[in-house]
């Protein structure tokens, strides 16, 4: 059976261009950047060859680029990194409550260590208001950190309103785009952000390897103690091939990323109006200002794992929520954060959409989810007495 993989925003499969620009640098060109003979000058080469590649992709200085371990590194990075170099001038960090993990627990961690954490609502498209950012901000507020596109519902936040108001405020703002670069066009002074996170195996390159943007004059303690690699802010040999990888997915999404999010949006757009011909379907997140290739819907009187357990027989690979809380027994915290009833929230399925999508796919999930879903209500007493 020829498996149909509607998981992307989980992660990705690495473009066969980007293995090829890769592989070198695992056996032939294996040198360690920091070595001064010609192993290590090669590697070094390609390592600034990346860091200008992703500056460009990003519209950001060379030297605003610090490569990382992992999206999520990069998240602790920015908060902690900014936290402890500005302790002196405020205790005060605002975030939203729909953000990923990655920044949840780093706030979490923070307030244990005596910083104060505002956890901003979102209305009920996953929204975040700027106003409530505005309203929030105190004379002890140090940084904002809201993301750019939520990992579930894929709602796109107002970035470039926010920066304004933090701009005029004097206090950094880190926004988390590991799901939208690749997605939709992301250049930093546009958006005007200081600090932003982003994550390869997201946008077809390896897992493992992130990058942080900090803008140039953002006062940061560096996150990773040790050697002296990327100018001493996170100490570690450089992960050269993922690095390479990283870059050459940047590369082939800046190329691709018009003609792709019009393709996508197509598919998920189809998606969407297929499904919400089931009864009791609801859409999550903002029917507009979404991610090109994400849907999240909940159906009620059935549970998503069943939904997705069944469609994996089927071939059809989905995810209940982010695959990082797929083996939570909790809802989803985005779900409940935009107002969904915790049991609705149980029937949510997310399906993101990748490359190498087809029209044919869509509709194979069309003929299949609908059979599942009646199957499912078949059994559940809960049909009956909401029916009768
Ligand atoms: N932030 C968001 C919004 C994500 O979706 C993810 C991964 O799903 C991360 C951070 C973490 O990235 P990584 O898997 O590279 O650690």
């Amino acid at each position: 059976m020829k498996r149909i993989y509607l998981d992307y925003a989980a992660t990705t499969p690495v473009h066969p261009d980007v293995i090829v620009a890769m592989l070198p640098y695992f056996n032939e060109k294996f040198g360690n950047p920091s070595s001064i003979h010609a192993y290590g000058q090669e590697a070094k080469e390609a390592l600034e060859r990346s860091r200008r590649t992703v500056a460009s992709c990003l519209g950001s200085r060379i030297d605003e680029i610090v490569f990382t371990g992992s999206g999520t590194e990069a998240d602790n990075f920015a908060l902690e990194g900014v936290a402890f170099a500005n302790e002196h001038k405020g205790n005060h960090i605002i975030t939203s409550v729909i953000e990923h993990h990655a920044v949840l627990e780093t706030c979490k961690f923070l307030e244990k260590r005596g910083f104060k954490v505002t956890y901003l609502p979102v209305d009920s498209t996953g929204l975040v208001s700027p106003d409530e950012v505005k309203k929030a901000i105190t004379p002890e507020t140090i940084l904002v950190s809201i993301m750019y596109a939520n990992n579930e519902i894929g709602s796109i936040q107002p970035v470039e309103e926010i920066s304004k108001i933090t701009k005029a405020a004097g206090v950094y703002f880190h926004t988390d785009a590991v799901q939208t670069v690749g997605h939709i066009p992301v250049n930093v002074n546009k958006l005007g952000v200081d600090l932003l996170s982003l994550s390869a195996h997201k946008l077809y390159g390896p897992k493992g390897v992130g990058v942080l943007y900090i803008r140039k004059g953002t006062k940061m303690v560096s996150f990773i103690h040790g050697g002296a690699q990327e100018r001493r802010r996170r100490a570690s040999t450089e992960n050269v091939a993922g690095i390479v990888g990283l870059a050459k997915a940047c590369e082939l999404a800046g190329t691709e990323i018009d003609t792709e999010s019009i393709r996508l949006s197509g598919l998920r757009d189809k998606l969407i109006k297929g499904l919400q011909q089931i009864e009791y379907c609801h859409l999550n997140g903002h029917p507009e200002r979404r991610l090109p290739n994400n849907v999240n819907l909940s159906f009620e009187f059935v549970e998503g794992e069943s939904m997705c357990l069944n469609l994996d027989l089927e071939g059809i690979c989905v995810s209940t929520g982010s695959a990082c809380s797929s083996s939570n027994a909790e809802p989803s915290h985005v779900l409940l954060a935009i107002g969904v009833p915790p049991q609705q929230a149980y029937g949510s399925l997310r399906f993101s959409l990748g490359k190498w999508n087809t029209e044919p796919e869509i509709d194979r999930v069309l003929e299949v989810l609908p059979r599942i879903i009646g199957k499912l209500r078949a059994m559940s007493p809960l049909v009956k007495s909401k029916k009768s």
